[in-house]
Formats: structure tokens, sequence, C-alpha cells
């Protein structure tokens, strides 16, 4: 912020920053269709596209009325392949990124980078240093090697990439998912790196509505760790495991495992509460009154949410395969006739953060839809993880490995000789990239995560 109050980046206006950076990709994945779909090759990772966006605009460039400035948009072939892979079609990804302003999103992060959430919670910009931007360049060949292999990954989906140059000055933009739904009601929010120097959410952080609570928080909050069904456990710690050994493999450290927990008793309380205050106040209206699930004298959220239960995948942020020929879309589809099963990452998590949201008939309405999808194979169930805390409270997690970029060889060295002479070299979260990644797992595995004993909550041995 600077000081006439106004957000920059590099000295740039977040606001025109944010313009050109949508002129940019408009232009960019516009100039795509125009490209016969192939296959992938090699070189394509290698390409960068450079588009000089004048402020008058040119017979192929579009007028913007701002600094003139160049626009460069890295692997465009690859990355469109990518999106394919994930169900995202060209409208839709312009329509997100391009139609409508973003919103800036506040960064607890100590890297300076700015936050972009498109306005239909889809997309996240994020700004990067340069050389982070180049080592994804590197990566990338790589990385959705292991993609294919792993379909069940949690590490971030790269959208796209790109560059915006103006008088002298470059930002370097990646484009990703968005890991937590902003329609759902966080109660916290963690960034777990396995380390305990220094994780703690600071001051000004705690501040926040929902704040990014770190490691040392976590041990504070839940001593005891998250509790997931046995099938559960095993599956996210498996995933959690081979994601490591890729980014290990790549040299890569730093990274955070990100948790948004949704506690859905804690909310239904909530809703109890807020329902019980409006009737107190005279308002007169009946949340619940229209809705079809009503049974018994147990709330329609109540309900669904125990139908949640049974029916949330146990792996639910990762990716889901989906049949081609199902797919939902904005219309226009791919002439591509033999590709690999799409990746859908949009329709199911818009559907569940729905769900969670809203007590109303339309969400028993999508409720019954997202069933009905789920029986035919059709689309593949919701996004949250079920789990429980202590009490034997209900909790969803949204969660994905985030803040890959970061490679050891290019950062880390000095550093670590530097701390680990001070410090113990164990808690320290500057370190080498294989002990990283073992502590990193033995955490998830040991601290955050627990197999839910039997017999412990009588509302899980119900259910199962
Ligand atoms: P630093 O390097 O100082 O850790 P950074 O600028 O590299 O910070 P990240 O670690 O990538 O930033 O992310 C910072 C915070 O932004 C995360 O703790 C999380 O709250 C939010 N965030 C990052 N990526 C995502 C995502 N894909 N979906 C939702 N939230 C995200
Ligand atoms: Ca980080
Ligand atoms: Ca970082």
């Amino acid at each position: 912020v600077d000081e006439t109050g106004i957000v920059t980046y590099k000295k740039i206006r977040s606001n025109d920053l944010m313009m050109c950076i949508q002129t940019g990709i408009r232009h960019s994945v516009s100039k795509l269709a125009s490209k016969p779909d192939r296959d992938l090759l090699m070189k394509d990772f290698a390409i960068v596209e450079k588009v000089f966006h004048k402020k008058e605009g040119t017979v192929s460039t579009p007028a913007h009325g701002l600094n003139d400035f160049t626009f460069k948009s890295y692997a465009p072939i690859a990355f469109r392949y990518f999106r394919e892979l994930f169900g995202i079609q060209p409208d839709d990804y312009m329509l997100s990124l391009c139609d409508r302003a973003m919103i800036e999103i506040s960064n607890p992060g100590a890297s300076g980078s700015i936050f972009y959430l498109t306005e239909d919670d889809e997309f996240i910009l994020k700004t990067v240093m340069y050389r982070e931007a180049e080592f994804l360049q590197k990566l990338l060949a790589g990385y959705y090697m292991n993609l294919n292999q792993n379909p069940r990954t949690l590490l971030p989906k790269f959208f796209g990439q790109y560059c915006y140059q103006s008088l002298g000055k470059n930002v370097r933009i990646i484009c990703m998912n968005n890991l937590l739904p902003s329609k759902v009601k966080y109660h916290q929010k963690f960034d777990l790196k396995g380390s305990t120097y220094k994780r703690q959410a600071n001051a000004h952080e705690r501040q926040k509505q929902v704040p990014t609570l770190k490691d040392l928080d976590f041990m504070q909050i839940y001593p005891e760790g998250i509790f997931l069904e046995p099938d559960t456990y095993d599956l996210l710690i498996r995933t959690i495991r081979r994601d490591c050994t890729v980014l290990e493999s790549f040299k890569i450290m730093d990274y955070s495992l990100l948790i948004g927990i949704h506690n859905i008793d804690l909310a239904c309380k909530e809703e109890a509460e807020s329902v019980k205050n409006a009737g107190d106040a005279g308002a007169a209206e009946e949340p619940f009154s229209n809705s079809q699930s009503m049974r018994g004298s147990q709330s329609p959220v109540m309900q669904q949410q125990q139908d949640l239960q049974s029916h949330a995948s146990p792996l639910g942020t990762m990716f889901r395969v989906r049949n081609k020929g199902s797919q939902e879309g904005s219309g226009r589809t791919s002439q591509r006739t033999s590709r690999p099963p799409l990746i859908r990452t949009k329709t199911n998590r818009e559907k569940f953060a729905a769900l969670v949201q809203e007590p109303t008939a339309a969400r028993t309405q999508l409720y019954s839809k997202i069933q009905e999808g789920n029986r035919d194979g059709s689309q593949i169930l919701p996004d949250g993880v079920l789990a429980w805390n202590t009490k034997g409270e209900r909790l969803l997690l949204f969660m994905g490995v985030i803040d890959i970029l970061q490679c050891y060889k290019l950062r880390k060295k000095m550093e670590h000789t530097v701390k680990s002479v001070v410090l113990d070299g164990d808690s320290i979260s500057v370190c080498h990239p294989s002990f990283y990644s073992r502590r990193f797992q033995d955490f998830m595995a040991e601290k955050v995560f627990r197999k839910v004993p039997t017999g412990m909550f009588p509302s899980h041995d119900e259910s199962s």
C-alpha cells in the first residue's frame, strides 16, 4: 500500500495490473482457439508467446488506455492441454478470469506476493518471483508426468503462467486452483509445514476474522490431532507421501498443507442460534419451511449434513475423473475425440460449497442432484473430507499442498548453513529437501491426522 492508500505491486497500481493481466489473458486464450488441437510435444513446454499491447490498440490487440505493456504467455499450448485435462473449457477459463474484476485477497505470507481470486471463486492468480517462475517452467514436463501417474494428487493445479512487462518492470503470475471455496464458513484455517520454528500466527494475523494459523497453533488447538476413518486416513497419508516423494525429487521445499476446517456441528448450532435470534427480533420468516427434506423434527440442515457425512468422498479435494460424455460445460465442447479422462475441478466443488452454505430448499435440490450424478457415475461426490475432532464434532476438511515453487538449490543453501549453526537443525524449517519431506509426512501422519479409534464417537459408529 503506497502513501496515498492505493495498493501497488512494484509501484504498479494493483487495479491497473489486474486490468492488464485480464487484457493479456483474454487475448492469449482467444488466439489459442485458432491453433489446432494436437498432442502435446516436448517443445511446447519451452514456448513463450510475447504480445505487445499498445495503449491505443492495434489491428490484433484491443485498446486498454493504460501504459503500453508486453504480455508473455508461457507454454500456452501445454497449459491449454492441462486445462482441458482438468475439464476447464477455454470459454469458461476466459470468462472466469477476464469477465469480472477479481478480488484481491490479503496474503498472510511474508513474500509480498499479491493474490487475486476470480469472482466465481474458481481460480487464484499469484505474483511470483523470477526464480519461482523460471522454476515452474522447468518443472512443467515432469510435474505433469506425475499428474498422469497419480491423478489423486494434492499438489496444486497450475492453469497458466504469464508475465506482464511495462516500463522496465516485470510481474510474473501463475494461475492455480482455489482450494478454499469462499462460500464455506471456515472455523479454522491452517498452513502446516511440520516445522515448529516460528510456526505461530502473529498478532496481526490473529486479528483477522479467520486467521491462517500455523503448526504450533494447530498443536495447541488439536493436541490429539484430527480423526479420520481408517480408510480415509490411509488414502490421505498415502497421497501425501507420494506427493512428497515427487516434491523431494525436484528438490522442492518450504511447501505447506493448507487446511480449511468447517465444523458441521458447530455450524448447525450457529445457524440455530441465528434463527433463534432472528425470531426473537421479530423476523417471521422460517428459513427451513420450504424444505423438502423435513424428516421428523430434525432440521434439514442436520439431515443434509448427515447425508453429506454418509456420502462425502474420502478424499474429495483431489482430482475426480469424470466421463467425458457427461461433462457439463458452457455450451461449446472440445473437438477432441480421444483424450484421457477429464479431471474436472469445477462443478462439484461449486455445488458442494452451495450445500454447506445454504439452509434452503435449493440446497436440498442440489444435494439430490449430486446424489443422482453420483449414482450413475457421471459425477463423483463432494470435495470435503469428513473428519472428527476430539469432542466428536463432525468436520469437513478442504485441503491441498501449496507454495511448491521454492527449490533448495536456488535459495536455501546459504540460509541453511547460517541458521543451522545457531539453531537446532531439526526444528527449523530451512533444511534439506529430503529432511523437509520426511518431517512433513511424519507430522501429517502422526500429529495432524489420526485414525478414529473404534467406539470413540457414537455418531461415527452408527454410520459405519
Ligand atoms: P511465503 O513464501 O511467505 O510463505 P507466499 O506469498 O509464497 O508466502 P503462499 O504460501 O503460497 O504465499 O500462500 C499464502 C497464503 O495464501 C496461504 O497460507 C493461504 O492462506 C493462501 N493460499 C495460497 N494458495 C492458495 C490456494 N491455492 N487456495 C486457497 N488459498 C491459498
Ligand atoms: Ca508459504
Ligand atoms: Ca513462497
